[in-house]
């Protein structure tokens, strides 16, 4: 705890002098980071390897591309960003002058997770270090290759009496939320959501909270052609990032009896095509990251109902954390599966009678992070954006939205509140302070006591 609180003093000392204010040094380290990434591509391909079996085209498309694009982009920008915005003001203020100047917040705290160790503990951080302030930053203890990784190298690269690396668990994370923040970036459950928000109320600490949720995809009737390439995308957005482990990922879909049995034939033969045949096959898959999660989506196959609705997969191997990818059709919908977060390679298909009973469906369920929908109708997109409430919505694909930087990204209601990427990540970590600055010229009278009938008619 001594300790702790030694780091967080000297940050507030470093946040003092100013330094971390000036431009200059907010380049340099936007630089570090792309630096330290072209420099230790090998290392932090094979921590992701041994934390999740992350493939080097993965790790690189979701992590270290994503990262180097999001540095480059802030670092072409932050002149534009830093600079005061002129606003108008009220004539009856005339001569006056009325400014919104960014201001770094102080000493931020970020707390990111295991699925995407570098691409959710970086992004963040150029967000806070963007906009000139000091930094905490707690790697998830469940991607321990990483967090070692990230620990040992970022204060090679950045200045290191202004960002600090904090490795630990539940109990360190606890000692942190102890201390005085100016801000608290989370990235994780909902369950430690709430326990980060009673800590941060403490001292009025404003959060971000990027949680999770289950993100559904309404499959419409399209065309054979359309079809085939909308497959292929939810075959990758299913499975691709993490194994089905991403915040992000298709957590079921949703689609009209009359197309479930070609989408479901479609899907079985791009699994196969992309991931192997079976088990012993499998290929381009993470793992599943830890026992505890592995034996988390076990049981959820355990509930029979749940089990006699699997038409593809179901295999798992304990020994190597190793999941099949999984399609269930028509589980129960008060099944566990379907209530809580799967968070791995299991996705049910729902089937209805008409597609836009989808829309009651969602609705009838915790706002998700992301909805997808694949569909050509125009009048049945503008009701999924009319009718429903979630972080975002993607029509025709799954999780490239991530990668545009001027794009907010975040949740809301139980997906999270707050937003980040881009500009965004800069305004999340800035405070807008109001300037208005008047001369001593003119003074209308009517403004001050004592107050008579006359004055009253302006
Ligand atoms: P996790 O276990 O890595 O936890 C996240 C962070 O919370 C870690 O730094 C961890 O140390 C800390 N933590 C854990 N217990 C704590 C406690 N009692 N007090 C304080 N801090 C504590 O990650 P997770 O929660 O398993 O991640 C999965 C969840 O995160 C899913 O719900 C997923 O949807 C969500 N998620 C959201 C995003 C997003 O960007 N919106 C990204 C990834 C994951």
């Amino acid at each position: 705890m001594e300790e702790l609180s030694r780091s967080v003093s000297e940050l507030k000392q470093t946040f003092n002098t100013g330094r971390t204010r000036d431009v200059e040094w907010r380049k340099a380290q936007l630089k570090g980071i792309i630096k330290l990434l072209d420099e230790n591509e090998l290392q932090i391909f094979q921590a992701l390897e041994r934390d999740l079996g992350k493939h080097p085209v993965e790790a690189y498309r979701d992590e270290i591309g994503v990262i180097k694009k999001s540095a480059r982009f802030t670092l072409s920008s932050i002149d534009k960003w830093v600079a005061p915005t002129k606003k108008q003001v009220p004539l009856l203020f005339y001569p006056s002058k009325g400014v919104v100047m960014p201001e770094p917040l102080g000493i931020v705290l970020i707390f990111s997770s295991w699925n995407f160790p570098f691409t959710l503990s970086l992004d963040p951080l150029i967000g806070a270090v963007s906009a000139g302030n000091t930094v905490v930053l707690k790697p998830s203890e469940l991607a321990a290759e990483c967090s070692a990784f990230l620990s040992k190298t970022i204060p090679l690269y950045l200045d290191c009496k202004a960002i600090k690396i904090i490795e630990g668990g539940v109990e360190v994370a606890e000692k942190l939320l102890q201390q005085k923040w100016d801000k608290i970036f989370y990235t994780g459950n909902a369950r430690v959501a709430r326990i980060v928000m009673s800590a941060a109320s403490k001292h009025l600490t404003p959060v971000t909270l990027e949680l999770g949720g289950k993100c559904p995809a309404i499959f419409g009737s399209l065309s054979d052609g359309d079809m085939k390439v909308a497959i292929k995308r939810i075959a990758s957005g299913k499975w691709g990032p993490c194994s089905g482990q991403a915040c992000v990922g298709i957590d079921y879909i949703l689609v009209e009896h009359q197309h479930a049995s070609k989408l479901i034939d479609l899907l079985k033969k791009t699994i196969k095509k992309f991931y192997g045949e079976n088990m012993g096959s499998l290929k381009n898959l993470c793992k599943i990251v830890n026992k505890h999660h592995f034996n988390r989506l076990h049981n959820l196959l355990e509930d029979p109902a749940v089990a006699a609705s699997i038409v593809y997969g179901g295999s798992l191997d304990e020994q190597n954390l190793f999941i099949e990818p999984t399609i269930l059709l028509d589980p129960p919908v008060d099944a566990v599966i379907m209530v809580e977060e799967i968070f791995g390679p299991f996705l049910p298909i729902i089937t209805l009678d008409d597609i836009h009973e989808s829309i009651e469906f969602i609705n009838s369920r915790e706002k998700p992070l992301t909805i997808y929908a694949f569909t050509k109708d125009e009048s049945f997109k503008k009701q999924i954006l009319a009718e429903t409430s979630s972080g975002s919505v993607t029509f025709n694909d799954t999780f490239v939205l991530n990668a545009c930087d001027n794009l907010p990204f975040g949740g809301v209601g139980e997906s999270g509140f707050g937003r980040y990427h881009g500009k965004y990540s800069f305004d999340t970590f800035s405070h807008e302070k109001a300037v208005l600055e008047r001369t001593f010229y003119f003074e209308l009278e009517g403004r001050h006591p004592p107050w008579n009938d006359f004055k009253l008619q302006f």
